[in-house]
């Protein structure tokens, strides 16, 4: 395709591949001396009743400080990550500091709601994913029954024969799961009958036109309420995520969905940032 345009654009198309290529393995390299080095931590987001403010659990979000760079956010280097295996490794660095963190708090003696730690499809490829989950819960003295696993759509409907397996394991065990990002994978509905999936989280993307004016986007407007009567009529929990106003508040809780994750409420927090908020919660 390149070659077509000549041999001028056929050049720096090939100048910018490399440096593509160096630069992803420059990242990678990053990453892993990262990981060694203690550079990846979590922020919390609180999931929260969309009626009385109230959290009744939380999100787990990677975030990598490097000393260069400063914060790095998930979505320039989890892709990679994913690309090259190597989230298999942060994955499990994030389920161990997810469940530290639990066992901090718990000794602290907060009253700690279930996390959500998001699992990638690679990680799901690994045969001995349930014995590298059991061995962090079990080293750090966690229960399962703290901790929600949030796998996205594609994820779950690919290879569905191991997932649908793999996820009955986790919920006997006693974890939650949850269906990230719901609604933009094309996905047929049928694979939600043969997953024990308990709660559906719409995706951002059918949130964010209802900010201000519903009305004005009767097509996300009718995703949403679609998304929030499968799950009531599945008997399903449904999670909002991305309700950044009171607009987008109301129209929820007007049409059945009582939980919410959003700016409105709050960003991803630090660890002392979501210390507090548990303290005031027991108040
Ligand atoms: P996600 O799991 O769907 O997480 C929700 C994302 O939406 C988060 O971005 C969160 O900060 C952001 N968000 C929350 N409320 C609002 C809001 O009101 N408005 C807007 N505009 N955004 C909001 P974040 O932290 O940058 O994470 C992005 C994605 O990276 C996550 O999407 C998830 O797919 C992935 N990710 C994050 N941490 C992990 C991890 O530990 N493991 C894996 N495999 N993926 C992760
Ligand atoms: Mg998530
Ligand atoms: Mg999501
Ligand atoms: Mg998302």
């Amino acid at each position: 395709r390149a070659k077509a345009q000549g041999p001028r654009s056929y050049h720096f198309y090939t100048r910018d591949l490399d440096e593509q290529i160096h630069e992803r393995m420059q990242l990678e390299q990053a990453m892993r001396r990262g990981l060694i080095q203690g550079q990846f931590l979590l922020h919390y987001q609180p999931r929260v009743d969309l009626k009385t403010g109230r959290m009744l659990s939380m999100e787990a979000l990677v975030r990598w400080q490097h000393p260069d760079w400063g914060m790095v956010m998930p979505g320039r280097f989890i892709p990679l990550a994913e690309d090259t295996g190597f989230i298999v490794e942060l994955g499990a660095q994030v389920l161990r500091l997810a469940c530290l963190q639990i066992q901090a708090w718990q000794a602290a003696g907060h009253l700690v709601p279930p996390v959500a730690v998001n699992l990638s499809a690679q990680e799901f490829r690994q045969a001995d994913l349930v014995e590298r989950i059991m061995a962090i819960l079990k080293d750090t003295g966690v229960e399962s029954r703290m901790i929600e696993f949030e796998i996205t759509e594609s994820a779950a409907m690919s290879s569905i024969e191991q997932t649908s397996q793999t996820l009955t394991t986790l919920h006997q065990l006693g974890f939650g799961i949850s269906i990230d990002d719901f609604g933009t994978a094309y996905s047929s509905l049928n694979y939600l009958k043969r997953l024990p999936v308990q709660t559906l989280k719409i995706d951002q993307s059918f949130v964010r036109d209802l900010a201000d004016d519903p009305a004005g986007h009767p097509q996300d407007a009718a995703i949403v309420r679609a998304i929030i009567g499968l799950a009531n009529n599945l008997g399903l929990g449904v999670i909002a995520e991305g309700v950044e106003t009171p607009i987008q508040q109301a129209f929820l809780l007007e049409h059945g969905c009582h939980i919410g994750q959003g700016y409105l409420f709050s960003r991803p927090v630090d660890a002392q940032a979501m210390t507090t908020w548990l303290s005031l919660q027991q108040t």
